[in-house]
C-alpha cells in the first residue's frame, strides 16, 4: 500500500531536524510491506483534495512562522476538511502554534493561525527548555521529548491535551498539559525528532494514514529495542530534571 504524506513547508519549518519524524514513518510503514510516498507541499503550492492520508508540519522560530502563516491560512480549508475526513495529521512546535487560531509572537505580531485545533498561543519573555515526559491515559502510553519554545499554548475548555505533564512544562507551564489532539490530529510542542523514541505514536499515525486511505490495519509489532531505549534514556533526563516551571 502506498500511504501519501503531505509535508508543509519542509524548508521553512524543520528545526531540531523534526524532519525525522518522516523517517521514522518510512521505515515503520516499509517495515509492514508499505510505502510512504512524500509530496513536499510549500509556498503557494495547493493542498491536494482527498488524497494526502498523513499531514506533517514541523518547528520553526517566530521568523519562519510569519513567512509561512499567511501562506498556510490560504491552506487552511483543505486542511480541515482533510482532518474532518479522517486522514491523520501531526504538527510540531511551530507548526503547532500555528493550527490553533492564533500565534501572538514575541515582537508583538498576532499570526492567524488555521483554528484546526482548539487552542491559541502567546508568547512569553522566558523559554520554556528541556526533556519532556507526558503520560498519555487515553492511549495508556507514555512519550518522552524535548521542548524548546516561549509560545504558551491555552487550550480551550473541552479540548483533549496530548498528554499530562510527568516533567517539564508542556503547553503553558502552569496547566499540567501539554499538546493537543483532534480526530487523527496531534499537536505538540516535542522535538527531539518525536517519533524515533516514541514509536506507538508513529503507528497510530500511520494506522490512521492506512484507514484514510480504506485499509483497516492493525500493524504488527517491532522488535524496537533502540527505540525503548532510546525512550528510556530521554523519561529518565526528564524525570532528572525535576520539577515544572
Ligand atoms: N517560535 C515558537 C516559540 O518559541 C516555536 C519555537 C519552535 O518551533 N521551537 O514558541
Amino acid at each position: 500500500m502506498k500511504i501519501r504524506v503531505g509535508h508543509l513547508y519542509p524548508d521553512y519549518l524543520n528545526i531540531y531536524a523534526d524532519r525525522g519524524n518522516i523517517a521514522v514513518l518510512a521505515a515503520r510503514a516499509r517495515a509492514r510491506g508499505h510505502e510512504l510516498d512524500v509530496l513536499a507541499i510549500g509556498m503557494r503550492d495547493p493542498v491536494p483534495i482527498g488524497t494526502v492520508d498523513l499531514f506533517y508540519v514541523g518547528g520553526g522560530q517566530d521568523r519562519e512562522q510569519e513567512l509561512v502563516a499567511h501562506d498556510l491560512v490560504a491552506k487552511a480549508e483543505p486542511l480541515r476538511e482533510a482532518v474532518e475526513r479522517g486522514a491523520a495529521f501531526l504538527a510540531v512546535c511551530g507548526g503547532y502554534q500555528l493550527l490553533g487560531r492564533s500565534y501572538l509572537d514575541g515582537a508583538g505580531n498576532e499570526l492567524s493561525g488555521i483554528g484546526l485545533l482548539p487552542l491559541h498561543t502567546v508568547a512569553g519573555d522566558r523559554r520554556m527548555i528541556g526533556d519532556v515526559l507526558l503520560d498519555c491515559d487515553w492511549a495508556g502510553e507514555t512519550l518522552a521529548g524535548f521542548e524548546n519554545h516561549a509560545g504558551r499554548t491555552i487550550l480551550d475548555a473541552g479540548a483533549e491535551p496530548l498528554g499530562r505533564v510527568v516533567a517539564g512544562f508542556g503547553n503553558d507551564g502552569a496547566s499540567g498539559y501539554e499538546g493537543c489532539r483532534y480526530r487523527q490530529a496531534y499537536g505538540t510542542y516535542l522535538h527531539g525528532p518525536l517519533l524515533p523514541r516514541n514509536p506507538w505514536l508513529a503507528d497510530r499515525l500511520l494506522e490512521a494514514a492506512l484507514a484514510h486511505a480504506g485499509v483497516e490495519e492493525r500493524l504488527e509489532p517491532l522488535a524496537d529495542e533502540l527505540e525503548r531505549e532510546a525512550h528510556a534514556v530521554s523519561a529518565a533526563r526528564a524525570r532528572s530534571r525535576g520539577g515544572r516551571y
